[in-house]
């Protein structure tokens, strides 16, 4: 029987526990689950594709998701899941803020690829409020993250931190 492939694209910039609850629920609807970090160099990221790659692999070894691997592409989304035999696209959905762009995206990618269907997954509510970007918002300003992202991620966070100057402060 043809296994069941699903990626998980992304930015990851960084990985969240909410990314993390996505990836634990899709995991046990499919054979294998690639989480795929996008380049996304127009996002401007904090952190290099490899450094993303690597906190998602680390931080995943503290479950056991034996079917679940990482890795990065830089080409069109439609493509890459060709690439790898996927034939779903998972997403996450918070709040009715995040439909309008994942509707559009999952629609194009319906015309660009008949074949891949998008499925839409939701957190648990206590992750509702989460984004890399509010978390990159309060650590680059010194406030704790450490119960929003995993531990290795809160450390690169605190890094990144010291070398960030507050803008308008000496
Ligand atoms: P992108 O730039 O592709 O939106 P992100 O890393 O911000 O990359 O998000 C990847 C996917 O994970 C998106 O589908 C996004 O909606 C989802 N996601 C992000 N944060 C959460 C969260 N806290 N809970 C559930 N899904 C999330």
């Amino acid at each position: 029987m043809q296994q069941r492939v699903a990626i998980y694209p992304g930015t990851f910039d960084p990985i969240t526990n909410g990314h993390i609850d996505i990836i634990c629920r899709a995991s046990k609807l499919f054979d294998r689950l690639i989480v795929a970090v996008a380049y996304n160099p127009g996002k401007g990221p904090l952190f290099t594709v490899e450094e993303r790659v690597e906190m998602i692999t680390e931080s995943l070894k503290d479950y056991s998701l034996t079917n679940v691997e990482v890795d990065s592409f830089s080409v069109l989304l439609t493509h890459y899941a060709k690439s790898k035999k996927a034939t779903t696209v998972i997403r996450g959905l918070r709040a009715v803020s995040d439909f309008e762009y994942e509707f559009q995206m999952a629609l194009m990618n319906r015309k660009l690829c008949k074949d891949v269907e998008t499925v839409f997954m939701m957190p648990s509510e206590s992750y509702t409020y989460l984004s890399s970007r509010i978390v990159k918002e309060i650590a680059l300003y010194g406030g704790n993250v450490r119960c929003l992202v995993p531990p290795l991620v809160a450390d690169r966070l605190e890094d990144k931190a010291k070398a960030f100057k507050v803008p308008g402060k000496e």
